[in-house]
């Protein structure tokens, strides 16, 4: 069993790069972290996304502890990091029609 088998059905962290491009001003893919739970170093691109609904949340590569979860709603975005309490919350451009 390699490391796909284990946590199928997932994107990778490309995923994340159209809702938190609107609040970043650098491509946050490129971010680099070291998992807590087991110390892997990995970018945000390399992460596990999960969802759509009720939003995006990405897992460590290694040990699928969880890095970030990404909401959106009209107006809002909430960005939760790590697994534990304390969302972030960022007003979004208006997108016009
Ligand atoms: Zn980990």
């Amino acid at each position: 069993m390699n490391e796909h088998d284990e946590h199928p059905l997932h994107l990778d962290g490309n995923a994340l790069a159209g809702p938190l491009g609107e609040v970043f001003l650098v491509d946050p893919t490129t971010a680099w972290r070291r998992c807590p739970s087991c110390l892997r170093p990995s970018t945000l691109a390399e992460l596990h996304v999960y969802g759509p609904e009720p939003g995006l949340t990405a897992r460590c590569p290694g040990c699928a502890a969880v890095a970030l979860r990404v909401v959106t709603q009209p107006g809002h975005l909430w960005l939760q990091l790590g697994g534990g309490a304390g969302a972030f919350r960022f007003s979004r451009p208006r997108i016009m029609p």
